[in-house]
């Protein structure tokens, strides 16, 4: 694995907790790496002599090698997060990558479908930028899994990929809606048991919690076999 320097071009606040980071690279100037796959960070934690590594997933496409992007949430003193969520615009940092075997496989014509709980979306959202940009023709599916209107972001940009692309549609759905929200609601497992009903021409990528890997991943096997690839980000 390869060590970079680089700066952080920009940050932004999608949410309360939610925050993206653009990292310019400066040495060495460009990165390659498949889509799907992420970088580590070696972060201090209190009370430890030694830094701990935490791994972040590239969300950005590898069309664009000389800036990556990683979508984060902060998680209440917890060392990676703090650590990210203290940079500031123009500050430099460190980190090694590329690293990962979860990333877009070639599966042929089979239909893409990607299943996200959180931030678990920053691989899948690569992939998908990835593929489109590829401009194959099969359907390529999001779902997505967020708790309440307050977590949502990327909407707009989704609803863009969309219209751009007629082969591309995504679901948000949320857990704990509060009035006055009309789209789909309950957990990305309840979408894939009412909205797939066959998997005999799938491909399918999971990223997020333990919990809905598990969930999903015993669905999918109920009705058939097909590719199933996942990222854990921890577990639930
Ligand atoms: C391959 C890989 C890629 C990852 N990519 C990303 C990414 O792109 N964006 C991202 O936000 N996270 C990502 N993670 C999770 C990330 O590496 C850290 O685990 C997370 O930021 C928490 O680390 P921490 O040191 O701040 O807290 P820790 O003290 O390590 O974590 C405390 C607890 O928080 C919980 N937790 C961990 N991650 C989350 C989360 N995302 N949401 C809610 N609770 C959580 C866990 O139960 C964990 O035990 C990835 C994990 C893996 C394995």
């Amino acid at each position: 694995m390869e060590q970079f320097t680089a700066e952080v071009s920009r940050i932004q606040d999608l949410t309360h907790d939610v925050r993206t980071i653009e990292l310019r690279l400066l040495e060495p100037a460009t990165i390659t790496f498949k889509p799907g796959q992420f970088v580590s960070f070696d972060v201090p934690k209190e009370g430890q002599p030694r830094p701990v590594t935490r791994p972040y997933s590239i969300a950005s496409s590898p069309g664009q090698g000389n800036r990556i992007l990683l979508v984060l949430n902060l998680v209440q003193g917890g060392p990676g997060s703090s650590y990210l969520f203290g940079l500031r615009d123009g500050s430099n940092t460190l980190f090694k990558g590329p690293a990962g075997a979860f990333y877009l496989r070639d599966d042929g014509a089979r239909d893409l479908l990607f299943v996200a709980t959180g931030t678990g979306i920053a691989p899948l959202y690569s992939m998908i930028l990835a593929q489109l940009e590829r401009g194959q023709s099969q359907s390529v599916t999001l779902f997505w899994g967020l708790r309440s209107q307050r977590d949502l972001y990327w909407q707009n940009e989704l609803a863009a990929l969309a219209s751009a692309h007629p082969n591309f549609s995504f679901v948000t759905t949320l857990s704990r809606p509060e009035p006055g929200w009309e789209g789909a609601t309950g957990r990305v497992t309840a979408l894939v048991d009412a909205r797939v009903p066959s998997v005999a021409n799938l491909a399918v990528y999971l990223c997020g919690g333990s919990g809905m890997i598990q969930d999903v991943t015993a669905r999918l096997n109920a009705i058939g076999l097909c590719p199933v690839y996942r990222e854990k980000y921890y577990d639930d």
